[in-house]
């Protein structure tokens, strides 16, 4: 499509744009009256309006039927979790058995790790991106180091070419069999959180096995954001969050990709809890542990249900709308917004502001991430004042994040006019 950088284009876009009722199913804050302009849903999404009534509905069971809410009212608790494999697995490209929510993304990461990370003495490497989120880090760091690893050794970091701000494909498939001999795991984010760039996770899963090796991927930026194929892919686990694209507030609970090949293997070590174990002789409470078939048999604990709650009101969107019309509409997003902010950069000088990004669509989704100069920060806290929300990440980076289910055409719009008028 041949875009326009004019306020006219960008409202016929949101006119022409089969997803624009959605908006109308989210709170969208204001200041000064006025709806903000909110990139910021890959890091918390905003709420959905029916999400109240769903933790209301949980409440009201808890209140008038206590201990029996776990088999009575609207949706009984015993069973509240399964809700989620059917959307989920729809979500990452899984099977239903493949999936399962529970806990938070850090710690599904460890209990992951415990039973795919499984070094031997010359066998132990983790490869990883160079400057992964934090959490991610310490987990492996801290793993590696559980089982007598030396971190400096045992943890390889992908680093881009210099002059570069992404990795390319084939490095880091070179990296992989350049360390055939000795690689344990492959534990990437399905996007980079800093530079919002999309990992080609097929060919990464087939060349980590093709090495000897297994691999996972952090989703935290790429559950309903971008297409995922996890069983095709043949991937051996996957972890995501349910409180940045999957809009299911904070903190909320996280969710697990176990393949089927694993479904059943007792040679897998795990940390076993009794939400993990065969439903139907579980309140037998018995000595030895069965675990159930699939991501299910790596539950830890009786499901935690008003976060589900509000797990199940964005779902139930995610249902509605489906990924195939969300991708589609990121896709437009973000063009419009590369297109905007290129033309805007054509008609000045600016060596201020630099799309990090991969410009090739495959490789992006929601969000763009533009590396600023010496007045980044600055520029960021002048969007903020005049309600345009965006994210710094130091050292100096802005993130923009232009979401399918609430955010329109003129939002991106008035961001790319004001950001380039600022500088
Ligand atoms: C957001 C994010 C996390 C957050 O972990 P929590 O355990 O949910 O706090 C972890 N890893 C990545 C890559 C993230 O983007």
């Amino acid at each position: 499509m041949l875009f326009e950088n004019s306020i006219e284009f960008a409202n016929e876009l949101d006119q022409l744009d089969a997803l624009r009722s959605y908006r109308d199913l989210f709170h969208i804050p204001k200041k000064d009256g006025k709806e903000l302009a909110y990139f910021c849903g890959n890091s918390l999404g905003l709420q959905p309006k029916s999400t109240r009534a769903y933790i209301e509905t949980e409440l009201k069971s808890w209140e008038e039927h206590a201990v029996e809410g776990h088999f009575e009212g609207k949706h009984p608790w015993m069973y509240y979790h399964k809700m989620f494999a059917e959307p989920l697995a729809k979500i990452v490209g899984a099977l239903p058995h493949e999936v399962v929510v529970m806990n938070n993304l850090s710690v599904n990461l460890h209990l992951m790790m415990v039973s795919f990370y499984k070094p031997t003495p010359t066998r132990f490497k983790i490869i990883i991106e160079g400057g992964a989120f934090p959490s991610d880090q310490y987990a492996v760091e801290s793993q590696v180091k559980f089982h007598g690893f030396n971190p400096d050794e045992a943890i390889i970091e992908l680093i881009p070419r210099a002059g570069e701000y992404c990795l390319q494909t084939d490095d880091i498939l070179q990296c992989i069999r350049d360390n055939k001999e000795s690689l344990a795991l492959v534990m990437l984010g399905g996007v980079n959180y800093y530079t919002g760039q999309v990992f080609n996770m097929k060919e990464i899963s087939e060349a980590a096995h093709d090495a000897g090796a297994l691999v996972g991927f952090d989703l935290a930026h790429a559950a309903g954001n971008v297409d995922l194929a996890l069983h095709d892919w043949n991937t051996d686990f996957a972890v995501w969050c349910s409180y940045k694209y999957l809009n299911s507030g904070p903190g909320g609970s996280s969710g697990v990709f176990v393949h089927e090949r694993w479904a059943n293997d007792s040679t897998l070590p795990r940390f076993a809890g009794w939400w993990g174990y065969e439903e139907a002789t579980r309140f037998k409470m018995q000595k030895g542990f069965k675990p159930m078939y699939g991501a299910a048999g790596w539950q830890l604990s009786n499901a935690q249900i008003l976060p589900m709650a509000a797990h199940k009101a964005s779902l139930d969107i995610f249902e509605k709308v489906g990924m195939e019309a969300l991708v589609a509409k990121t896709k437009m997003l973000s063009s419009y917004l590369i297109f905007l902010l290129e033309d805007n950069f054509k008609k000045t000088d600016q060596t201020e502001l630099i799309i990090i990004t991969p410009l090739d669509s495959h490789q992006r989704g929601a969000q763009i991430s533009l590396l600023t100069g010496e007045n980044g920060k600055n520029l960021y806290n002048k969007l903020n004042s005049q309600g345009i929300i965006t994210d710094w990440r130091e050292p100096n980076v802005i993130r923009v994040a232009p979401v399918p289910l609430y955010n329109t055409f003129t939002d991106v719009y008035r961001f790319a006019n004001t950001i380039c008028s600022e500088l």
